[in-house]
C-alpha cells in the first residue's frame, strides 16, 4: 500500500509524456510539476507557499515607515516624523536591535536620553546593554538641581538641563536621540555628561541627516546611527 502511494506520488511529479512534452513547437509546453510539503503539487513557475518574499531589507522597511513633513516645525524644514516606525513592533525591535548589538559586551553604565524622543529609543536601550538611564531635558522639567547648558539646533535656540550628580566620576556614557542633525543637541549633551566628570564612549541615533555635518562635529567619539538620509 505504502509502495502504491510513493508510486503515484513519483507519476503526478513527472514530466509529462504526450507530444507536447516531447518537443511540439506548435503547442505550449505545459507546466512542470512539483510536490509540495503538504502533498499538493503547483506549476514550477509559482512561488513555493515556504519561501518569504524579502524585498527590502530590515531597515529600508524602518525607512518606509519615516514620514517627511515639510516646513514643520519652521518653514523649511522637512520633518523626519518617526511615529509610524513606533507605530510597527517590528521595525521598533529593528532599531533597538540594530544600535544595541553595535553596543553588545562594551562596559556601558549610562544611557542619557535626550527629550522627547530620544528617551523612547534611551530607555529601551538602556534596558537592552544593562545600563542606567538618565534623562537630559528642555529646561525647567527637571525637578531637583540641575546643571544647564545652552545650545542652537537645525530650528531653534534653546537648552538642555540634566540632574546634578546623574553620573558618577569615570561612568561609561552613551547618548542617544531620534534623529543626528547638526550635531548640537548631542554635543550639548555631552557637555553636560563630561561636565559631571564622565566619558561619552558613543552616540547612538535612529536617523542621521548627513548633510548637516553632525557627524563631523561629534567625532573623534564613536557615531552609530540606523537609518541615513539621504539613502547612501
Ligand atoms: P541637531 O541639534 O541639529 O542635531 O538636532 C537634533 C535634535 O532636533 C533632535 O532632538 C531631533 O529630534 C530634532 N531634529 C532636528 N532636525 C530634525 C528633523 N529634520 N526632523 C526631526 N527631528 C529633528
Amino acid at each position: 500500500m505504502a509502495n502504491k502511494k510513493a508510486a503515484t506520488a513519483r507519476v503526478s511529479s513527472a514530466r509529462p509524456t504526450s507530444g507536447a512534452g516531447r518537443g511540439s513547437s506548435q503547442r505550449p509546453r505545459p507546466s512542470r510539476s512539483v510536490a509540495s510539503r503538504n502533498g499538493a503539487t503547483r506549476r514550477a513557475d509559482e512561488p513555493s507557499p515556504f519561501q518569504v518574499a524579502r524585498p527590502v531589507s530590515s531597515f529600508e522597511y524602518c525607512r518606509s515607515l519615516i514620514r517627511d513633513v515639510p516646513d514643520f516645525p519652521t518653514p523649511g524644514i522637512v520633518f523626519k516624523d518617526i511615529t509610524p516606525l513606533l507605530a510597527s513592533p517590528r521595525a521598533l525591535h529593528i532599531v533597538l536591535d540594530g544600535i544595541a548589538e553595535r553596543f553588545i559586551g562594551e562596559h556601558i553604565d549610562a544611557i542619557v536620553g535626550i527629550e522627547a524622543r530620544g528617551f523612547i529609543f534611551g530607555g529601551a536601550l538602556a534596558a537592552r546593554l544593562n545600563a542606567s538611564f538618565v534623562p537630559v531635558r528642555k529646561p525647567g522639567k527637571l525637578p531637583a538641581d540641575v546643571d544647564r547648558v545652552d545650545l542652537v539646533t537645525e530650528y531653534s535656540r534653546d537648552a538642555l538641563e540634566m540632574h546634578k550628580k546623574s553620573l558618577q566620576e569615570g561612568a561609561r556614557v552613551v547618548v542617544v536621540d531620534d534623529v543626528l542633525a547638526t550635531g548640537g543637541t548631542a554635543s550639548a549633551a555631552a557637555t553636560l555628561v563630561r561636565n559631571q566628570g564622565a566619558y561619552v564612549i558613543g552616540y547612538a541615533f535612529v536617523v542621521e541627516l548627513t548633510m548637516l555635518g553632525g557627524r563631523e562635529r561629534l567625532l573623534p567619539v564613536r557615531v552609530e546611527a540606523c537609518i541615513a538620509y539621504p539613502p547612501a
